[in-house]
């Protein structure tokens, strides 16, 4: 049997990229899951392709800058499946630009999702972890959490902050027996970048190396999974993978 069977997880940003991957794995693996997002036909069909595989999922539309939303979302997973065993924050987006573009828009809107989606999740699921003396926080960096970079600033701030409060949390809560880890991934080939709108960051993404290999989505599955699949006695505080070409 796997030690993920029948565990309950929630994975925001589950319509794509590392979410999606995530949650495929978990399935295969025989957890409940349960995939969050806004793209709901999406999430249906993630939620179709894991029970085809034998597993056990739901699809739950869920903005995750909205609070009740996320709350709702929580709910329908303690009908549905039972108390939450782990919360994997990791919807994110990233519309690099550079601070003379002064797009204030995406600046609120990296804040939002960056930073107040990843604390409503835990606003939602603490409490219970912690009477429960069991659950995992897996909130979704990046190496720009660790790392700022021209045309990255906020959201580079976005992702210290998401450090930060891993950091935080799990100083708070770790005598009680809950983990909480941080993945921060390099390179991922994903949707993240279709977001960029400043043409000088999309230039400087273009001129990457030609033999250049990012990573994959499944890439960083694998390590959220190798994180929750530990014992519970280990928590795997950080994970910072990058492509092996990426120097920075
Ligand atoms: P994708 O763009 O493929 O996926 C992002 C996910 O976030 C989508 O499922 C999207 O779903 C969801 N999302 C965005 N806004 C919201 C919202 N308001 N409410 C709920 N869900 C939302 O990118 P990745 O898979 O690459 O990104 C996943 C995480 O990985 C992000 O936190 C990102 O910062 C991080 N990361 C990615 C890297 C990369 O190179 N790709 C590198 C380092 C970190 P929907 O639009 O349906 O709501």
């Amino acid at each position: 049997m796997s030690k993920l069977s029948n565990k309950v997880v929630i994975v925001t940003g589950a319509s794509s990229g590392i979410g999606y991957a995530t949650a495929v794995e978990l399935g295969k693996r025989g957890a409940k899951v349960v995939c969050a997002a806004r793209r709901l036909k999406r999430l249906d069909d993630l939620a179709k392709e894991i029970h085809q595989a034998g597993g056990h999922a739901i699809a739950v539309e869920c903005d995750v800058t909205r609070k009740d939303q996320v709350d709702r979302m929580v709910a329908t997973t303690r009908e549905t499946f039972g108390p939450i065993d782990c919360l994997i924050n990791n919807a994110g987006i990233m519309p690099l630009s550079f601070m003379d573009a002064c797009k204030i828009d995406e600046w609120t809107r990296m804040v939002n999702v960056n930073i107040n989606g990843v604390l409503y999740g835990v606003a939602a699921v603490l409490q219970e972890m912690i009477e429960r003396k069991n659950g995992h926080i897996i909130n979704v960096s990046s190496v720009a959490g660790r790392k700022v970079f021209p045309g990255g600033a906020v959201y580079c701030a976005t992702k210290f902050a998401v450090h930060a409060l891993s950091e935080g949390i799990r100083q708070e809560v770790a005598k009680h027996g809950v983990r909480v880890t941080t993945i921060a991934p390099g390179l991922v080939t994903t949707e993240l970048q279709n977001a960029i709108t400043d043409e000088r960051v999309k230039e400087r993404f273009a001129s990457l190396p030609e033999d250049f290999v990012p990573l994959e989505s499944e890439d960083i599955a694998d390590a959220i999974i190798y994180a929750m699949e530990s014992p519970n006695h280990v928590n795997v505080n950080e994970i910072l993978v990058r492509p092996t070409q990426q120097e920075n």
